[in-house]
């Protein structure tokens, strides 16, 4: 009888056991299997229609990530050598680091300026709201009113731009130069529960991570309306951050006295070990990092891949990379769909020359058609002013005025179509009419 009670207890909780875990992993085995190979099979087909377009202006495109964090942050263990090979492999020429200051202290001074093999790298800092490049070496008193840090560094010719901006800001503030239109750390906070995402990138993470990354996405809808009615007072830059820390991961390196340390999410110590016989075969050789072990979500690699700015300069400098993010002559898109450098949105004068590009303030008189160009076809969507005007598909673009022109700022998205829907790809910089 108690064999038999056993037996039935036993059977009941195995099942149990195996449905839980079934149903857990249902999801992410589904997409496995059937969701990301369809959608890997539907981006390469996306990503074969590509056609170059003519450059048509003076500058280049560069491509850069704007809010990434290395060591210098309290919660991040990246170094050169797992920033630069992650740039590399996406093909990204440009990084303006913003590393969390320590206390009240920036670590601009000591941080990353240079060219660091063929990658541009500026460091700047992440504090109370603000992206900040100061673009020059100095110590920025955090003491402060905010908006007072924001005018001293804007007059002395660096760029504060808003950071998250699903919080909080003092969008009256007339110095602010820019703000984050996508953060992929926004993005985490909406949709699925972390628990899902990591059962997810257990199954996923390796064999599908962008598409494992790509379930975070949600259109920042609230954030975009409020970027077109800023714009519709005074020019106010939008800008993508991947907010890269490389820090939701676990990691172990060995100690000085042989132990292993092992690194958790957010880049904190959560125990060390010796190693023993029986967790031995966990530990690799040392990478250049010194990591041992590492089973990661958000790899710089990844994010980089992700969502990237394409920033219109004449020259891969600081300073030209700078001049060019403050007017405006920037756009973001979703890399990991397409890349889209060579897309251009301009405006052209009655004989058809460019009079300006996205960023640009363009008089009444002069202006007759807004056009753009892009490297993958997909869906233009004109905005004026927060309202979408126009409508059209293709790979180039073109919005005439036959009546009245309006003034008013013109903004352009491109949306590109997935498992039959439609979901934005690129957010260009508005052109001014006034
Ligand atoms: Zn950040």
């Amino acid at each position: 009888m108690v064999k038999r009670i056993i037996k039935v207890l036993f059977y009941s909780v195995s099942g149990i056991i195996v449905i839980a875990l079934l149903v857990a992993f249902a999801g992410p085995l589904w997409r496995h299997w059937i969701t990301y190979p369809q959608m890997e099979k539907q981006v390469n087909e996306f990503q074969k229609l590509r056609k170059e377009p003519a450059f048509l202006s003076n500058f280049h495109t560069y491509r850069g990530v704007m809010h990434a964090h290395s060591y210098l942050s309290h919660d991040s263990k990246g170094t050169l050598n797992d920033i630069i090979p992650a740039a590399k492999s996406d093909g990204i020429d440009f990084i303006f680091l913003t590393d969390h200051p320590h206390g009240d202290s920036d670590t601009i001074p000591k941080g990353y300026h240079g060219n660091y093999g063929g990658v541009l790298i500026e460091s700047g800092t992440e504090n109370r709201g603000f992206d900040c490049w100061p673009l020059v070496p100095t110590i920025i008193n955090w003491k402060l009113d905010k908006d007072t840090v924001a005018k001293q560094i804007v007059s002395n010719g660096g760029i504060i731009f808003y950071a998250h901006t699903e919080e909080p800001h003092n969008w009256g503030n007339p110095d602010f130069q820019g703000m984050e239109i996508y953060n992929f750390h926004t993005d985490t906070k909406d949709g699925e529960s972390a628990s899902w995402h990591i059962l997810n990138f257990m199954v996923n993470g390796n064999k599908f991570r962008p598409w494992a990354l790509r379930e975070f996405f949600d259109e920042q809808t609230t954030i975009l309306a409020r970027w077109d009615s800023l714009n519709m007072k005074r020019k106010i830059v939008g800008f993508s951050a991947v907010d890269s820390h490389e820090n939701q991961s676990f990691r172990a390196r060995y100690l000085k006295d042989g132990r292993i340390q092992w690194i958790g999410p957010n880049a904190k110590a959560v125990d060390t070990m010796e190693v023993r016989f029986w967790n031995k075969w966990l530990f690799s050789e040392p990478d250049k990092s010194g990591w041992v072990f590492k089973w990661m979500i958000d790899t710089y690699q990844s994010g980089f891949n992700y969502i990237t700015n394409y920033v219109m300069s004449d020259s891969l400098s600081v300073h030209s990379l700078a001049e060019n993010m403050k007017k405006g002559h920037l756009y973001t898109a979703f890399k990991s769909l397409g890349d889209a450098k060579g897309f251009q949105y301009y405006a052209s004068n009655q004989k058809d020359s460019i009079i300006g590009i996205l960023g640009d303030s363009i008089k009444i008189d002069q202006v007759k058609a807004l056009k753009a160009v892009s490297p993958l076809p997909g869906q233009f969507r004109l905005i004026h002013d927060g309202k979408t005007v126009n409508i059209s598909s293709g790979e180039d673009y073109q919005y005439s005025w036959s009546e009245l022109i309006e003034k008013g700022a013109y903004r352009l998205e491109m949306h590109i179509k997935q498992n039959g829907k439609l979901i934005p790809w690129l957010y260009a910089n508005p052109i001014y009419i006034y």
